[in-house]
């Protein structure tokens, strides 16, 4: 007999992860795989999304954080059973969504972007949910406000994020955890511009940093993929998951974007995780963790690939990447400083207004002109984001 059904509630769900989120929900409810019922959705701003979404899930509450557009004004979203689903609105719609509807023992899928994520996370957590973490932001701002409440609660951060998933994988494998790990090697795919000359990279377009060679993903993650500021996230996510000082943290271009990490052992022997660039496959892995079952992940054809190759980050031209061991060594408040002032600087860039090359000095600026504190209060962290958004802000070209 099934197991009763695990209650779901998906964050980000009309982002590209969300988007993911549900499609492997839907095949692993058809294989028989496993079974899941989602019971509770929240979007920035797509009512359309969360509509759809409600004709094919018993949502018991959904979440919108933005005001309608015009086209989408005075929507109500209704189930396939003919139910209204009542909708939490405004800036804080996605912790209402979670203490409205979350339980002990749900999984929280958060797959919003940036800073978003921190409040509802904290929700999950303190509700005893156990959390499949795709939004890498919240580690990196408030990793140790974040990993303290999992303890406290006694519930688990799951990664999502593909080369952390790929670590937490490996590590199934090693009976001491990271006390067995001498390195943990997260891989870059190097971008759109990984053979880009300096010159080239100052005029670089936000049309062509969003073109992804590997993966295809939301713009926030494209354009810090395309800095290289993804992998100083991520290397700061790494040191909070799995309590590695930056010593035994690296990062290798990796342009296949088949092995996703590796950890060293402490007698010198690599694991790898390798997989094509697919994230329903860490998704499911965070779903069903830790049980292996079939999916929908395209699978390894190792004859077409043929070789996979790694090559030394260029830090002249991705000089993002050094900012990951400032951070974790400085600690306290400079992770939130430097996520703020990179959703700034990457806005801006989008926008029009900032280079792609300034986009790392405008976080180290902002790094040295605001001072780290004591981050272990969510307040604290918060401030800090506000401080460093407005530094960064100041910092721009008019
Ligand atoms: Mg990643």
């Amino acid at each position: 007999m099934m197991p009763q059904p695990r209650r779901v509630i998906l964050l980000g769900a009309s982002g590209s992860i969300g988007q993911s989120t549900l499609e492997v929900l839907e095949d692993l409810s058809q294989r028989g795989e496993r079974s899941f019922t989602l019971v509770g959705a929240a979007v920035r701003r797509s009512a359309f999304a969360l509509q759809g979404i409600a004709s094919s899930h018993p949502l018991e509450a959904v979440a919108i954080a933005e005001e309608a557009t015009a086209g989408e004004a005075s929507s109500e979203v209704r189930r396939a059973d003919g139910r209204l689903v009542p909708v939490c609105r405004g800036p804080r719609a996605a912790v209402e969504l979670v203490d409205a509807v979350a339980r002990p023992g749900d999984l929280v899928v958060a797959a919003m972007v940036g800073a978003a994520g921190i409040e509802p996370v904290l929700a999950a957590l303190a509700r005893g949910c156990d959390v499949a973490l795709a939004n890498k932001e919240t580690l990196v701002a408030a990793g140790a406000v974040v990993m303290a409440a999992a303890r406290q609660h006694h519930v688990r951060i799951i990664p999502v994020d593909s080369e952390h998933s790929a670590v937490a994988q490996c590590l199934l494998g090693l009976p001491r955890g990271s006390d067995d790990v001498a390195r943990v090697v997260l891989t870059a795919s190097g971008g759109p511009f990984r053979t880009w000359t300096h010159e080239q990279l100052r005029a670089a377009t936000p049309a062509q940093a969003l073109k992804h060679p590997t993966w295809a993903m939301g713009a926030k993650v494209t354009i810090d993929s395309a800095s290289l500021m993804n992998k100083s996230l991520e290397l700061i996510e790494a040191h909070w998951l799995f309590g590695l000082e930056n010593t035994r943290l690296g990062a290798v271009v990796h342009p296949q974007s088949m092995v996703h990490a590796m950890v060293e052992c402490r007698d010198g022997s690599v694991l790898a995780q390798l997989s094509p660039p697919d994230m329903r496959l860490p998704i499911q892995c965070a779903l069903c963790w830790p049980d292996r079952v079939a999916g929908p992940a395209r699978r390894v054809d190792f004859a077409s690939l043929g070789s996979l190759t790694f090559e030394e980050v260029d830090h002249a031209r991705f000089p993002a990447l050094l900012l990951a061991g400032e951070v974790i060594q400085a600690g306290g408040t400079s992770g939130a400083v430097l996520n703020a002032a990179n959703e700034v600087a990457v806005e801006a860039f989008l926008s029009g207004r900032l280079p792609f090359t300034s986009i790392a000095g405008i976080v180290s600026d902002t790094l040295d002109s605001v001072a780290a504190h004591d981050a272990s209060s969510l307040e604290a962290v918060l401030a800090a984001d506000g401080a460093a958004r407005a530094a960064a802000s100041a910092l721009l070209p008019s």
